[in-house]
């Protein structure tokens, strides 16, 4: 009798296995359901802001999200979500991709899958006009970023002197900079040209020619999910071929826009990081 129930417990637990592995099929359950959920900044100039007047989340990383449930054939609903809670979200369930400025790292493929590079930048400063010419100056410093970036990170260790205060966002850490509480804001440079661009005293600051890293995209999405990643990878390389994909980039940055601090010089491909392979 005690091997029986011991046999059924084996059965029932395998049996669960399976489903949860079928669960896994992202791609197919969003098909069933009728919606994709996207989970994307909101407070991210250029890839994930709240339009002032129509009060949507618009932007890149949105225009991504759109083009990708539309080749699916279903509804797309934005979920906000900020550089510390995105990868927690797509693993509880709550989203069902990140399009969200996100940095493909080896450490981040340890926890989820990312898509082809879609978006490609580096990391630079956001200084007080004049102050810093080489990052020595900024030895020491007070230095805001966000919570759970790769900023963050990059930053202690190039200036393992300086203190970095780390925000929800970008906005959060450009007032500090207004407000004479820290000396610098580190992050992307796509991010942060739109960020001074929307400023109103933007005159007062300047991005110094300083880059600590480079910052190359990708959409993440759970681990396994391999028919979702294998979609969303087809689905990018054809936006680029048919030209979709430098449109939704002259929209947001550019010639009237972001151009003058970054051209576009990445294009969608196969090609994977060094770590990928
Ligand atoms: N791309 C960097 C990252 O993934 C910085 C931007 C962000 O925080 O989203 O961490």
């Amino acid at each position: 009798m005690k091997r029986t129930a011991v046999w059924l417990m084996a059965v029932l637990f395998f049996v669960a296995l399976c489903g949860a592995a079928a669960a896994a099929d992202t791609l197919a359950d969003a098909k069933k359901k009728g919606v994709f959920v996207c989970g994307v900044k909101d407070s991210t100039p250029g890839f994930g802001y709240i339009d002032e007047k129509s009060r949507d989340i618009v932007g890149y990383d949105v225009d991504f999200c759109r083009a990708i449930a539309k080749k699916m054939g279903v509804r797309l609903e934005l979920k906000p979500v900020t550089s510390a809670s995105r990868i927690p979200q797509l693993i509880a369930g709550n989203i069902d991709m990140i399009a969200a400025t996100m940095t493909k790292t080896a450490d981040r493929a340890k926890q989820i899958d990312f898509s082809y590079t879609y978006f490609f930048t580096g990391q630079k400063f956001i200084t007080r006009k004049g102050e810093v010419k080489k990052l020595q100056d900024l030895a020491g410093k007070r230095i805001g970023t966000a919570k759970g970036s790769t900023s963050e990170q990059n930053a202690k260790k190039a200036l393992p002197t300086a203190t970095i205060l780390s925000f929800d966002d970008y906005p959060q850490a450009f007032l500090a900079l207004q407000q004479g509480k820290v000396a610098a804001v580190t992050t992307d440079e796509s991010i942060l040209a739109n960020i001074l661009d929307k400023a109103p005293d933007k005159t007062k600051y300047e991005i110094p020619d300083i880059q600590i890293s480079d910052e190359p995209y990708g959409l993440g999405m759970r681990k396994g999910d391999k028919n979702l990643v294998d979609f969303v990878n087809k689905t990018i390389v054809e936006m680029e071929k048919k030209g979709e994909a430098k449109k939704i980039f002259d929209k947001w940055f550019g010639p009237k826009g972001m151009a003058f601090h970054m051209a576009r010089t990445f294009k969608i491909t196969t090609k994977k990081e060094p770590w990928e392979k």
